[in-house]
């Protein structure tokens, strides 16, 4: 894909003047600067949650393989035991997912992905120790 700028013969003379008369402080630099800060905040954030999800790996891989080595249970058992997981929001997709739970307080439903019911802000119980 080629990049293509109708406006630059006719504007880059603009641009270039409105640089050299304004700096780093030209109304094109003041609406570009916000947008180069929340762009290095995504990065950050994607750098920090990659980092986040790395560790995580390593943690479960490093717990199965313990658990793998005390003889009791093999890999097939593992992925049965995933699928069964996945399975229980009705959709095998690779997700935890979330489900329709009851509140043990008012007894109306609400989600369980939420920390609190939706009705009368008691804690919600979840149903797995690691869903977020
Ligand atoms: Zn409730």
């Amino acid at each position: 894909m080629r990049f293509c700028n109708r406006d630059f013969p006719a504007k880059a003379p603009l641009l270039a003047m409105n640089y050299y008369t304004w700096g780093t402080q030209s109304p094109v630099h003041q609406k570009i600067d916000p947008l180069k800060n929340k762009s290095n905040e995504q990065d950050s954030e994607i750098r920090a949650l990659r980092g986040q999800v790395d560790r995580l790996t390593l943690a479960c891989q490093s717990m199965w393989e313990l658990i793998r080595d005390t003889g009791n249970f093999s890999e097939d058992e593992l992925k049965s035991k995933i699928a069964e997981v996945d399975l229980r929001d009705g959709a095998l997709d690779g997700k935890l997912g979330s489900a329709v739970i009851e509140c043990k307080s008012c007894k109306r439903n609400t989600n369980s992905r939420r920390e609190c019911c939706v009705w009368c802000g008691a804690e919600v119980e979840r149903a797995h120790i690691f869903e977020g």
